[in-house]
């Protein structure tokens, strides 16, 4: 009973938050939910693996844990504090809320970060392959390769570091034996990187099938990296 008295005065918690919470949050929620649903209906992320979360002032927004992305209504996505606090009155943040913070900390000019166990990129994180310039449009990510970082346990601070590691130099990473994750400034943006990791790894993939695959210049790559920061620039201008 006395977890039933705690449940009602969390949800009553969860009430009285939600009453002051800005239109700017209220926004931002259901554009997490969105983002979920488009990243789970596109087949980015098979068994409901992953997760999303958008930057919120000091604070971040991510989906919950053990939920169906198809059930989430605005109250259900978390906030957690950039100092990883968790207010009462919430669900359970993402098992892997960690990772997220860990991201938000170390890019401060990103504002979203989208997880998944996509297959391709899956495949290659199991097999310990990063992907090399073997195409110029790896050039997407922000170097010359898509990193893989070291394995650890899910939800862990060690796995959190390796994660803050791989994104300081990059904006989307493999992680072996799990995923991928990639980071934009606003969600549309990191979840579209996803998408274009998961269709490289694909890639990449068939080229291995095929034998060695030719890798280019990194002189090229730099140039490659210079013209996608040229477009990006006219994108937003
Ligand atoms: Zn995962």
């Amino acid at each position: 009973m006395a977890t039933a008295a705690k449940a009602t005065r969390d949800r009553a918690a969860g009430r009285r938050r939600g009453a002051t919470r800005s239109a700017a949050e209220a926004a931002a929620r259901r554009a997490v939910i969105e983002t979920a649903l488009a990243m789970s209906r596109s087949g980015l992320s098979p068994g409901r693996s992953g997760n999303v979360s958008c930057r919120l002032g000091d604070a971040m927004l991510v989906t919950p844990t053990g939920m169906a992305y198809e059930a989430l209504a605005p109250e259900d996505i978390v906030h957690v504090g950039l100092d990883g606090s968790v207010a009462d009155g919430q669900r359970k943040p993402s098992s892997e809320w960690r990772f997220h913070l860990a991201a938000y900390r170390v890019r401060p000019a990103i504002g979203a970060v989208v997880h998944t166990h996509s297959l391709h990129a899956t495949v290659l994180a199991c097999a310990h392959r990063p992907i090399p310039a073997f195409h110029y449009m790896v050039a997407v990510a922000g170097g010359n390769d898509i990193p893989l970082v070291p394995y650890a346990t899910f939800g862990t601070e060690e796995l959190s570091r390796h994660v803050a590691a791989g994104l300081a130099e990059r904006n989307a990473i493999l992680m072996a034996n799990h995923g991928q994750i990639a980071v934009g400034p606003t969600l549309a943006t990191a979840l579209e990187l996803a998408h274009e990791v998961e269709v490289l790894a694909e890639q990449y993939y068939k080229v291995l099938t095929l034998g060695r695959p030719v890798v280019l210049p990194d002189d090229e790559m730099r140039l490659m990296l210079e013209k996608f920061a040229s477009y990006g620039q006219k994108a937003q201008g």
